[in-house]
């Protein structure tokens, strides 16, 4: 049961930091799946389905990866999978408190799924999905903390909309 942990989060879209943690995870989990939340109270660039596919895109190389979007409580998402581990990614400072209230949140939901924290290398510790939406809509390059799919999919994203 242990073999399994589950990654969530929104995913919008997917950077060289959620890859980072993924790569981590992968070397202590048999398998990994990145559940993208369909329900959200962010507001997104990229709808659920272009959400998993820049992903599938980002970790194809990976071989213990699956990635598929959930809706509903993440926690029951993990227990559907047959798992009892949820990893989360914890940069600054500034993380810790919402990822603490989200861990005992859900630890309140469910006693039997545990939430285990990693953390990348420095060079990710600032990054965010928002922070990448933002430097490319103004022009920005910074194709070194996004898969090249990524960065393209934002930039012609950003044109149509
Ligand atoms: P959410 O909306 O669930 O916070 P995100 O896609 O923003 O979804 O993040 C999913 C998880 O990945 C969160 O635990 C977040 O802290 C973590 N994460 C995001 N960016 C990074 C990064 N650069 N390095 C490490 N972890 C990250």
């Amino acid at each position: 049961m242990k073999n399994i942990a589950i990654y969530p989060g929104t995913f919008d879209p997917i950077t060289n930091g959620h890859i980072d943690i993924i790569e981590r995870v992968c070397k202590i989990f048999g398998k990994v799946i990145i559940a993208i939340a369909k329900e959200t109270n962010k507001e997104c660039l990229f709808s659920p389905e272009e959400r998993v596919h820049l992903a599938e895109i980002a970790t194809k190389n990976i071989c213990n990866v699956e990635v598929e979007a959930f809706d509903g409580l993440a926690v029951d998402y993990v227990k559907r999978k047959g798992s009892s581990v949820m990893i989360r990614g914890l940069r600054a400072v500034s993380d810790f408190e919402y990822e603490l209230q989200l861990a005992l949140a859900n630890r309140s939901l469910c006693e039997d799924v545990e939430t285990v924290f990693l953390t990348p290398q420095s060079k990710y510790l600032y990054l965010s999905s928002s922070m990448v939406k933002q430097i490319i809509k103004l022009g920005g390059n910074i194709k070194e903390y996004v898969p090249e799919a990524v960065f393209n999919a934002v930039k012609d994203k950003m044109k149509s909309t």
